[in-house]
């Protein structure tokens, strides 16, 4: 029988496991699906954990979440076109909601679906390599539950393992004597550790910005952010500047490319991270930074060397979830023989052609359009139901303009499901004033709905 391994069950390699269940459930025979997870449970990122550096086993901590993390973007965005937020939830709910909330939403598919036993949990991918000769690969993995490490022979691959967790981690002059604490965004977990601190937040992406802002809602003195080429350009609350590039430390102070400094008690690197991926031969092993058309995948998946290998989830993320599904619907059918490739060559250029494109954009709504035509062209090559991507196209444009409004309240909008047409509920309570981020305390009525159900 054919075999299939998938490495990693995070969003991407849950969306790959429930690619192939919908296809069995539709009648159509599908080869042997193993997936490998590293972790005891599913859901990657969303998995929450308070180690840091090495787990239990030695094996590299892989999720860069913490705690009170919420949706960055709206949840209308990242929405299965499969299995609805109305399908889970029940009732409609916030368009922003915390950690806890998502991973059980993207858990309830697969639970539905009855997929959890084709993934070996405790089992970390060490190597992989393919046979020119049989045309099969080799995969070796360690088996903590039993410490046995065993390998196995698959006619496939599909990398689903992840690409923001291998922190990136510049040095700056005066590190090494810095009187206070140094961290990657990787290892932060709670912002009250910096409560009545001041903390320098170093990079204007995704991280500087929601780390900056838990360390202001959970009472940090003072957060300096410090941009390398372009600022985040907010409105910042008063405790909080923004200043050029970091050029150097003393044992309390930084300082900058403007010429000013400051004390500060800690710094946060935001500095983002690297692809990769150790346990694959070097000649399989992609090599990218975080962008939205990487070179090398044709169609942003499939290993245009070598059409047996697949990577999922390797692109810059506007789009996520329903991002994932699109890539391993057209994996599943590559692998199912229900997609022909193109000649080598061919698709190449097709990659090229849009990787190029990407290097001519300059606005970030252009960036919206670019990942939302690049997951409808993935679609319409495959059963997985289509859905109104200009829809969410205009939520992210509410979205960013919400956030140029208020960086602190832009988590209290609400938006309407593209997939439904069920416009999300106001939460109970505003995001600045929530500290509670459990899934029981987000899913608790307001007080409006305890009256209205008496
Ligand atoms: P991951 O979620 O990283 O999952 C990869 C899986 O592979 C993990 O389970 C890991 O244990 C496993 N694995 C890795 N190596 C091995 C190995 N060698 N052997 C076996 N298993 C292995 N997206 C949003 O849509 N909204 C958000 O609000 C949001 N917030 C984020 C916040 C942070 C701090 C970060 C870092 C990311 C955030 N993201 C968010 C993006 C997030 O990356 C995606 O939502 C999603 O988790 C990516 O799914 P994935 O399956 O591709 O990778
Ligand atoms: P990122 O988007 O790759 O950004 C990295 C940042 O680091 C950029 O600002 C970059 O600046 C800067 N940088 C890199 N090297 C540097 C150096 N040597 N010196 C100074 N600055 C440097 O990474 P990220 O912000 O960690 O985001 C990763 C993912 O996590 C995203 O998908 C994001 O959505 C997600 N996330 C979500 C949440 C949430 O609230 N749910 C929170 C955190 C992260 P340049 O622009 O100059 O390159």
């Amino acid at each position: 029988m054919t075999r299939v391994a998938i490495i990693g069950a995070g969003p991407s390699g849950m969306a790959q496991l429930r690619a192939f269940q919908s296809a069995q459930q539709k009648g159509i025979d599908i080869p042997e699906i193993i997936c490998f997870e590293k972790q005891s449970d599913w859901g990657g990122q969303w998995n929450y954990t308070w180690r840091t550096g090495l787990d239990q086993h030695g094996e590299p901590v892989h999720s860069s979440m913490y705690r009170y993390l919420w949706s960055n973007g709206p949840k209308e965005a990242l929405e299965f076109a499969d299995y609805s937020f109305d399908e889970h939830f029940g009732k409609p709910i916030g368009s922003y909601p915390p950690r806890e909330v998502l991973w059980d939403y993207i858990k309830g598919r697969v639970e539905k679906a009855n997929v959890r036993h084709w993934v070996r949990f405790n089992t970390a991918v060490r190597h992989i390599e393919f046979d020119e000769t049989t045309q099969q690969f080799t995969v070796t993995v360690h088996d903590y539950e039993k410490d046995a490490v065993y390998s196995e022979i698959f006619d496939y691959v599909v990398v689903a393992s992840g690409h923001f967790s291998t922190p990136k981690v510049p040095e700056y002059d005066g590190f090494r004597t810095f009187g206070g604490r140094i961290l990657h965004a990787h290892d932060f977990r709670d912002a009250l550790e910096f409560k009545d601190k001041t903390v320098l937040v170093v990079g204007s992406s995704y991280s500087a910005e929601d780390i900056g802002s838990q360390c202001y809602k959970y009472g940090a003195k003072q957060i300096i952010s410090c941009y390398r080429s372009t600022p985040m350009d907010y409105t910042w609350p008063k405790n909080w500047s923004e200043r050029p590039a970091l050029l150097r430390v003393d044992q309390t102070h930084a300082y900058f490319a403007d010429g000013s400094s400051a004390r500060v008690d800690a710094i946060i690197l935001c500095t983002g991270y690297l692809h990769y991926f150790p346990f694959m031969q070097e000649q399989l092993r992609l090599k990218t930074d975080n962008r939205l058309y990487p070179l090398g995948l044709y169609k942003g998946v499939v290993w245009e060397k070598n059409n047996k290998l697949f990577y999922l989830g390797m692109q810059d993320q506007w789009y996520t979830f329903n991002m994932f599904d699109a890539q391993a619907w057209y994996a599943r059918d590559v692998i199912l023989g229900k997609i022909e490739l193109p000649v080598h060559d061919e698709m190449s250029a097709h990659t090229q052609h849009w990787h190029d494109a990407e290097k001519n954009i300059t606005e970030v709504p252009d960036m919206y359009k670019f990942q939302g035509d690049y997951i409808l062209e993935l679609i319409e090559a495959t059963d997985y139901p289509t859905f109104d991507i200009e829809a969410m196209r205009l939520i992210f444009m509410e979205w960013k303009h919400h956030k140029k409004e208020n960086i602190m309240t832009f988590r209290d909008h609400i938006y309407k499901s593209a997939i439904t047409g069920t416009m999300a509920a106001p939460h109970h309570t505003t995001w600045i004033n929530a500290r509670d981020d459990s899934l029981e305390a987000y899913l608790q009525m307001s007080e409006e709905e305890c009256k209205k159900v008496g």
